[in-house]
């Protein structure tokens, strides 16, 4: 079985590029230009030197000891959490620009549901002094304002979307509206492995330097290169993806995603796509999406805001349809009780996204002698008042 994309951008059924006409010069060139340059020597040393000197990679592979001996295995997380920006979104956002600047645009778009995306690709925009406008639903404008702050300060335009749940799914529309109008000049970053091809491909290499790192950590510490299980939360799926990459085939490794049950998986108020999901076309892309009989999507909810999205990445419905990968999912309780017994264990407060692919860890059963990755995506700073709220402390 392939789990790479084909030639036509497909994961088995899924993926290809189901775009408006205005978009094909945009997305052609970026097909026909994205391989050469990523494989180039220019854009590998950019890139390869501001993952280092500028993100703060390689990120450590750490043996989480009392954490371990609570699930009687070997845990080690992959600390995401450690980058700039706190999260894995900025080895993205740092190709993605390099890409642009490559191709002579000027002018760069994105979408962003809780903000980190936006403040990650903000802060690139800094970075290369590039003109930066940032798509936001209306009602996340309102419930993540020290994002907002942070890419008004690093120079970026927000600009709230009312259209309507005023949320990611919406904001992702808006952005779209803006590329086809002004085609020419402006370059559309992406947050995940979602949209038209080559966006989930472009954007898995991007964050294939997750196990590509793993690989040689691994080797370092346990005198193997592959663990028995590689764990990571799926919201579009671009942390799993980078955490999976470089083991896709081999079978050995167990990879398992974790999706947000939200308040439970068949309570009606879930974010569990890979699940309940049926074959349709979101932003660009055939994917497993949540909708009703008619196609009209349903409102994904979750705790957390980085999980919340209908769609999924093209790749991930071809990893849980062709069985390649374990879908598991925890619930906001879980998430929250996962959080707290890392933090306690360990003194490591992780994102509530993350929590999702800790709290999977109840939900199997592991040898003594085992390796288990967990992919810690991001740090828990930004979801405090959540916490706060919910956990009794
Ligand atoms: C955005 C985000 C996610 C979800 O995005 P993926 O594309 O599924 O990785 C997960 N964890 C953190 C910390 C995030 O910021």
């Amino acid at each position: 079985m392939d789990y790479r994309v084909d030639q036509k951008g497909f994961y088995g059924q899924f993926g290809g590029a189901y775009i408006p006409e205005m978009l094909y010069p945009n997305v052609r060139e970026l097909e026909e230009r994205y391989l050469g340059l990523i494989e180039s020597e220019a854009f590998r040393d950019e890139f390869t030197s501001l993952l280092k000197d500028y993100a703060g990679r390689p990120s450590p592979l750490y043996l989480a000891s009392r954490l371990s001996e609570h699930y009687g295995t070997n845990i080690y997380l992959k600390r995401e959490d450690l980058n700039h920006t706190g999260s894995h979104k900025i080895n993205n956002t740092i190709g993605q620009i390099i890409m642009a600047r490559h191709l002579g645009k000027k002018r760069i778009i994105a979408e962003t549901g809780a903000g980190q995306h936006g403040v990650a690709t903000a802060t690139v925009c800094a970075l290369y002094g590039l003109e930066c406008v940032v798509y936001m639903g209306a009602l996340d404008v309102s419930r993540q304002a020290p994002n907002v702050k942070k890419m008004k300060m690093l120079g970026a335009k927000v600009v709230p979307v009312h259209s309507g749940n005023k949320t990611l799914k919406d904001a992702t529309n808006e952005a779209i509206r803006d590329w086809i109008n002004k085609p020419v000049n402006t370059y559309y970053i992406i947050g995940s492995v979602v949209g038209p091809h080559p966006y989930p491909d472009m954007v898995t290499r991007f964050q294939s330097v997750i196990s590509k790192e793993m690989r040689t950590q691994l080797a370092e510490k346990t005198g193997r290169e592959t663990p028995d299980y590689i764990i990571a939360c799926v919201g579009g799926g671009s942390n799993a993806a980078g955490a999976y990459y470089h083991y896709l085939d081999d079978k050995s490794v167990r990879l398992v995603s974790a999706e947000a049950a939200g308040l439970g998986v068949e309570s009606g108020s879930t974010a569990a796509t890979l699940i309940l999901g049926t074959p349709g076309i979101i932003h660009g892309s055939k994917t497993l999406l949540m909708q009703d009989r008619d196609g009209q999507i349903q409102e994904p909810y979750s705790i957390s805001a980085g999980l919340d999205y209908p769609g999924v990445g093209p790749l991930h419905a071809w990893l849980a349809r062709s069985g390649r990968a374990e879908v598991l999912t925890a619930t906001d309780e879980e998430a929250l009780r996962a959080a707290l017994l890392l933090t306690r264990k360990e003194g490591i407060i992780p994102a509530l996204e993350s929590a999702h692919a800790l709290a999977v860890l109840e939900k199997l059963s592991f040898k003594k002698d085992e390796v288990v990755v967990v992919n810690l995506s991001g740090r828990g700073d930004k979801d405090m008042e959540t916490y706060i709220a919910y956990l009794d402390i």
